[in-house]
């Protein structure tokens, strides 16, 4: 099982330094160089009854430590591909990766298209 990078019970699991991408093994865990691992501000996910300016601001902070963490394509396919409902992963926000995927599947669905037009057009020409 994959666990998150800003979980605590990720904190426990992993070395507190940060190991850097020359020596990181191959089979080591992409999050095991995430550097939110010690979310200590409370930046990746919402308290209960965040007001809407606090919440901008958190999430911009968020991204801004995301912009700066070596596995942050890594961090972000998988908060695509489970998919994390909640909290910022990947230098994106929830809506923000609802958004992707909703462009995803439409770019898959106009993908198929094509191709059915295309076999059609074989099987017809
Ligand atoms: S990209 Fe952001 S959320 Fe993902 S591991 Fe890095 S700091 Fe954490």
């Amino acid at each position: 099982m994959l666990h998150t990078p800003h979980s605590s019970l990720q904190v426990a699991a992993v070395p507190a330094q940060r190991v850097p991408e020359r020596n990181r093994s191959q089979d080591a865990p992409w999050h095991t160089e995430a550097v939110c691992r010690r979310d200590e501000a409370g930046l990746f996910f919402a308290p209960s009854k965040e007001p809407t300016a606090a919440r901008l601001s958190r999430e911009e902070a968020a991204k801004r430590v995301c912009a700066r963490c070596p596995v942050m394509v890594e961090c972000r396919e998988h908060a695509l591909m489970q998919p994390e409902p909640y909290g910022v992963w990947g230098g994106l926000t929830a809506a923000e990766r609802r958004v992707v995927l909703a462009r995803r599947r439409r770019r898959e669905l106009e993908l198929k298209k094509a191709a059915r037009a295309a076999a059609a057009g074989r099987i017809a020409g």
